[in-house]
């Protein structure tokens, strides 16, 4: 199976803002954004979408949340509000099948989403 796009990313081999990077996960600014404050948090390994997530993923699915917590601190939107979104197979809009957890914030968010 050919890398994804993220994994591309993960290996330098496309360049991206990087916003944050450790062994398990890598952080970086959406290509095309849709809030002023729109980051991706990828875990390293290619789990291709949630569906594909195990019991053993838990520990790595969590971090990325916590990274994303402070990454919304140090973006100075975490008192105001931010939204965390994983979008899971076609009708959810994914479309890039590598697990991610995108960051939005520094603008009011719509409830319910579109
Ligand atoms: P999804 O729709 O799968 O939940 O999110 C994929 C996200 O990846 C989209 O928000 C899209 O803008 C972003 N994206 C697609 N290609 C690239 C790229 O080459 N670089 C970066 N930084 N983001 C990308």
């Amino acid at each position: 199976m050919s890398d994804s796009l993220f994994t591309k990313i993960i290996n330098k081999e496309i360049p991206a803002n990087i916003e944050y990077e450790d062994e398990f996960v890598v952080a970086f600014s959406d290509i095309s954004p849709q809030a002023p404050v729109h980051i991706l948090i990828v875990p390293k390994k290619p789990i291709p979408t949630i569906n594909d997530a195990e019991q053993t993923d838990a520990e790595l699915l969590g971090k990325i949340i916590l990274v994303a917590k402070d990454l919304a601190k140090s973006k100075g939107i975490a008192a105001k509000g931010y939204r965390l979104v994983l979008n899971c197979n076609e009708e959810a809009g994914q479309t890039v099948f590598h697990v991610h957890c995108h960051l939005l914030g520094g603008r009011r968010m719509n409830w319910p989403p579109g």
